[in-house]
């Protein structure tokens, strides 16, 4: 076989390296996630070193939910794997780029018109995968997060949300796509450094006009009301030179009660998001029994005929969410730690010296004709399907490798950002913090040691409350 391979002209051999290196990621992946299975399944009680800190019930749920999220991720790899390898051994991609022609031919559109055609091909390509992902997608939510309690979303909302983000994905995707296209096409020589500018400008615009204009789309924002909390949080932030200009709550429990907070914005205009779903006087999960109480009130949403997620969680038990506002300062001591240390600067530089180089190396591999008869371009060589092959494809084990590096650095920089909330005096609160939010999303406290260093872009729980030096909870 590898013989009969290497006899191969340059092209098929080319095509059997993307699949048989696709193939050795996805065997890597699927051993180390069995290699965690395998901790889940054996781990049935809770470790003692985590007996203060973790009760059996809460431990007995999150490991059930983390082994049926494995084991659906298994059977989702294994599809998305396969369609993937089909999709190249049966021509789909230059299928595909036929059939774009075709449409545009109809619009009177000759193969000159390649942008033309690349837009339709992207709009088929996209239209595709969110189809052949949907009912994985919904699996996932009705049955899986259903199941252990998380899923907060009706059908009907699940739906619109899944069109509307189609729909706004597109409006982006397409016009950035046809400039970049023709940014190639015209730049000469150097395409590439205007390629690189102009993906850096859209990147820094989409982050700017993100969290005012599509974010809100899709999810409430309010401003968090005046309040002991709020004061806390500017008091903080001023102590550390935080340009903070606003605070908001999102309502991340029309989604799911999975909790979180982060900052975004640039230079003096910073703002933090709070998922409801983290604060204990916010958490709709904490009032389920006051709505129980007033059963026979209306939601206003519902009457001002606006599609609504479920009004309170299914499984409440008496269990109560959220972080106390101690709790939530030191994760926000966290998150601005990420700040005041630099990380999100080093994020963002490492990952506009990647896309350069990326387009360089694009710049100097877009001519070899051979990478297009790889996938079946015996005729035409379509920047897009030029910037496809090489960018997915054939960087395929680049991309792997820089992803390793990344989760690597991110645990260093969890680590980090944990001792700065501890040297703002804040480490047993987001001692307890962390445990809160750990139990709260049923994050299974065992890891394999292999799954996890691969994986992990936040340190295990156990090595992150080692690390702060909590005080001794005996
Ligand atoms: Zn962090």
């Amino acid at each position: 076989m590898l013989k009969e391979i290497l006899e191969l002209p340059v092209e098929g051999q080319i095509f059997y390296a993307v699949l048989v290196f696709s193939w050795t990621v996805y065997v890597w992946e699927a051993y180390l996630a069995f290699r965690q299975r395998r901790v889940y399944r054996s781990t049935m009680h809770v470790p003692t070193e985590l007996g203060k800190i973790m009760d059996s019930d809460t431990f007995a749920k999150s490991r059930l939910y983390q082994l049926d999220k494995s084991n659906f991720g298994f059977w989702s790899g294994l599809y998305s794997e396969t369609e993937g390898t089909l999709i190249l051994w049966l021509g789909g991609i230059p299928f595909l780029w036929r059939i774009s022609g075709f449409v545009t031919a109809r619009f009177g559109l000759g193969p000159e018109y390649e942008i033309s055609q690349s837009l339709v091909f992207l709009l088929l390509a996209t239209l595709f995968s969110a189809l052949t992902g949907l009912p994985w997608s919904l699996y996932s939510t009705f049955v899986i997060e259903e199941k252990h309690g998380f899923n907060q979303q009706t059908l009907s909302f699940f739906l619109k949300d899944a069109l509307k983000k189609f729909a706004v994905t597109q409006c982006i995707l397409l016009p950035v796509t046809s400039l970049l296209l023709y940014i190639i096409k015209i730049g000469g020589d150097y395409f590439f450094i205007y390629a690189w500018l102009f993906t850096l400008i859209v990147s820094l615009v989409l982050v700017t006009i993100y969290a005012d204009y599509i974010a809100p789309l899709f999810d409430k924002f309010t401003p968090l009301p005046e309040g002991d909390l709020k004061t806390d949080i500017e008091n903080m932030a001023k102590s550390i030179c935080f340009p903070l200009t606003k605070i908001y709550v999102v309502e991340g429990s029309k989604r799911s009660s999975h909790s979180n907070a982060y900052f975004y914005g640039f230079f003096k205009n910073k703002r933090i998001v709070l998922f409801d779903t983290l604060l204990e006087d916010f958490s709709p999960m904490n009032k389920k029994d006051e709505e129980h109480a007033a059963a026979g009130q209306t939601d206003e949403n519902e009457a001002a005929g606006e599609e609504r997620a479920k009004p309170q969680p299914k499984v409440g038990t008496n269990k109560k969410q959220g972080c106390s506002n101690h709790e939530v300062l030191a994760v926000l001591g966290h998150e601005l730690g990420h700040w005041k240390l630099g990380h999100t600067v080093k994020n963002i530089v490492i990952s506009q010296m990647n896309s350069f180089l990326c387009f360089f190396l694009f710049a100097a591999l877009i001519g070899q004709k051979e990478l297009f008869l790889a996938f079946g371009f015996h005729d035409s060589q379509p920047t897009l399907i030029g910037l496809m092959i090489i960018f997915q494809f054939i960087f395929s084990p680049y991309n792997e490798l820089l992803s390793f590096c990344l989760t690597v650095l991110s645990r260093r920089f969890e680590f980090q950002a944990d001792a700065f909330a501890r040297d703002m005096g804040r480490s047993a609160e987001l001692h307890s913090a962390l445990i809160k939010l750990n139990k709260d999303n049923l994050g299974f406290p065992v890891a394999d040691w292999l799954f996890s260093t691969w994986h992990y872009s936040h340190p295990p729980l156990l090595e992150r409350l080692r690390a702060l030096k909590g005080p001794k909870q005996d």
